[in-house]
């Protein structure tokens, strides 16, 4: 199976991706973890293109591209190869941060940018999604208060910038209500996990 944590800077979700990981290893699982933009070392290289600070002038459509690329390549060489072997691979980030970033907050079209990641992915979406869900100004404020994280391009885009991601993320659970499923992200770390473990567990078990 293929799981994949969505959700806006500060939802906690790839601390909560790590520590489901364990619990769910704990269960008997077989659990690959991985991250997007990255994963593998191309994908990862492309990360480093798309979020170097200095990159300010990268057109959207450009790094639409580069997304779909790293995610290609993450899904040819890591994913996939996963799947096959039976296990269940957690992705923190897939296609609906580029629906979410690229299609609404950037402006460039949902269903452009998922036309594009169609060539990339060809229909491989995954089979469930975890929707990290709190507020923009409460996610900044939870990274504002973490002075060890990594500078990034995105540091630079306004709080509508956030609130337009967080806007395409309501309209995207609303859109496949099947797929995606609301983690209240707004709780104690603890809680989150424990809803996110729940929800995986009793998915599986299906
Ligand atoms: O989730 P993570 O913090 O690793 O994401 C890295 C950065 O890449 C974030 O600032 C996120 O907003 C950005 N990003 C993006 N478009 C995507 C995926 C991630 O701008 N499609």
């Amino acid at each position: 199976y293929f799981i994949t944590f969505e959700g806006g800077e500060g939802s906690g979700k790839s601390s909560i991706l790590k520590s489901t990981e364990k619990k769910l290893a704990d269960l008997g699982y077989h659990v690959l973890a991985t991250r997007e933009p990255g994963g593998i070392e191309i994908a990862e290289k492309i990360r480093d293109v798309i979020l170097d600070p200095e990159h300010t002038a990268m057109d959207a459509r450009t790094e639409a591209l580069l997304l779909a690329a790293a995610r290609r390549q993450h899904l040819t060489e890591k994913i996939l190869p996963a799947l096959e072997e039976g296990k269940i691979v957690l992705c923190d980030r897939f296609v609906d941060s580029s629906l979410a970033y690229q299609g609404f907050a950037r402006k460039l079209g949902i269903d452009e940018v998922f036309s594009v990641n169609q060539f990339a992915i060809q229909d491989m979406m995954p089979d469930r999604t975890l929707f990290f869900d709190i507020e923009p100004e409460k996610g900044l404020a939870r990274i504002a208060a973490n002075k060890n994280r990594e500078r990034n391009r995105l540091d630079l885009e306004n709080i509508r910038f956030h609130e337009q991601v967080y806007e395409a993320y309501q309209l995207l659970v609303s859109k496949f209500p099947d797929r995606i499923q609301v983690i209240n992200a707004d709780q104690s770390f603890a809680q989150v996990e424990f809803d996110a473990v729940k929800y995986i567990d009793s998915y599986l078990k299906i």
